[in-house]
């Protein structure tokens, strides 16, 4: 606790305005990757984006480092997901949010929209990207927290804002086509953990994760024999790793439909709650959902090749 105060302190004595005259720029500070890219398409030439949750981790587990709390200390605007995403930086983003804006992406998208599975005991699903057309609903929410801060480039804002939505709901509608040529009855995702709720609830799929809306609740031998038990008996071919997850529990749960005389595929990685490297297709949302969607059609419908 020590350490996070004066860390913070020394963030916020050295943080001033920008000035947009001498090409300073808006320094963003965000959790997960998918908002990384919202505030970069949104921000433009305009911002400074850093990301704390880097490719391959998983944010429900994610601690906040010194050096993370730093760069939070420093920001001019942060950027989070909420719904309890990053559990464990609850603290350290309620603390910075006294002297900096820091804003849950969520927050004014439409209560009646987001879904309370039961596992997760009244709360909302926090996994929204998964449906393009919700998770736009989040790029608004950043515009007006980048032109709230930085007004005399709302105009900027607004016109990026634009171009990224159009972008989205083409990525919408390529999902849609995907899923189209998954005969109805073979619509059923199999993952490592809860996230694909909303994908399901949009675009028709059946879903079931190994462990529960968050990864801090371990699988038991039980749930391992239960999915297995399922995929057996709808023989379903393929079940999906996920980037940000240990492969060991569906490589289990793989041993187990065998056990069963069955045998299912693992059809490949999708990128879940995190998304691929910088530089490479998957690092962008866009790339990320296109890479999952083409991943999951292939498998289920049995092509060799994306
Ligand atoms: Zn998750």
């Amino acid at each position: 606790m020590c350490l996070i105060g004066i860390l913070v302190g020394l963030g916020c004595d050295s943080k001033g305005q920008p000035d947009a005259a001498t090409g300073d720029k808006l320094r963003v500070v965000t959790t997960i990757g998918m908002i990384t890219d919202i505030a970069k398409n949104v921000g433009g030439t305009r911002v400074e984006v850093s990301g704390l949750v880097k490719p391959g981790v998983d944010p429900h587990l994610y601690n906040p480092t010194p050096k993370d709390v730093q760069r939070l200390g420093s920001a001019h605007i942060i950027l989070y997901n909420g719904l309890h995403l990053e559990s464990k930086m609850a603290d350290i983003l309620a603390k910075m949010s006294r002297d900096t804006p820091t804003v849950a992406v969520t927050d004014d998208v439409d209560r009646s929209l987001l879904l309370t599975p039961p596992e997760y005991e009244g709360l909302y699903d926090p996994h929204l990207w998964f449906d393009v057309k919700l998770w736009m609903q989040a790029v608004g929410k950043v515009r007006d927290a980048l032109s709230e801060f930085d007004a005399d480039n709302a105009i900027l804002y607004q016109s990026n804002t634009e171009r990224y939505l159009t972008e989205l709901m083409e990525l919408d509608e390529y999902v849609k086509s995907q899923v189209e040529r998954v005969p109805y009855q073979q619509r059923v995702l199999v993952t490592a953990h809860d996230c694909f709720n909303y994908f399901g609830k949009a675009y028709g799929f059946e879903v079931r994760g190994l462990q529960g809306i968050s990864t801090a609740t371990e699988a038991g031998i039980a749930d391992v024999q239960e999915l297995a038990m399922f995929i057996a008996a709808r023989r379903i071919p393929a079940i999906f790793v996920e980037s940000s997850i240990s492969s060991r529990s569906l490589e289990a749960v793989k041993a187990a439909v065998k056990s069963k005389g069955f045998d299912v595929e693992i059809g490949g990685v999708l990128f879940t709650d995190a998304m691929g490297n910088k530089g490479t297709p998957e690092g962008t949302y866009v790339g990320m959902i296109r890479h999952n969607i083409d991943t999951i059609v292939h498998a289920l419908i049995g092509e060799s090749e994306l």
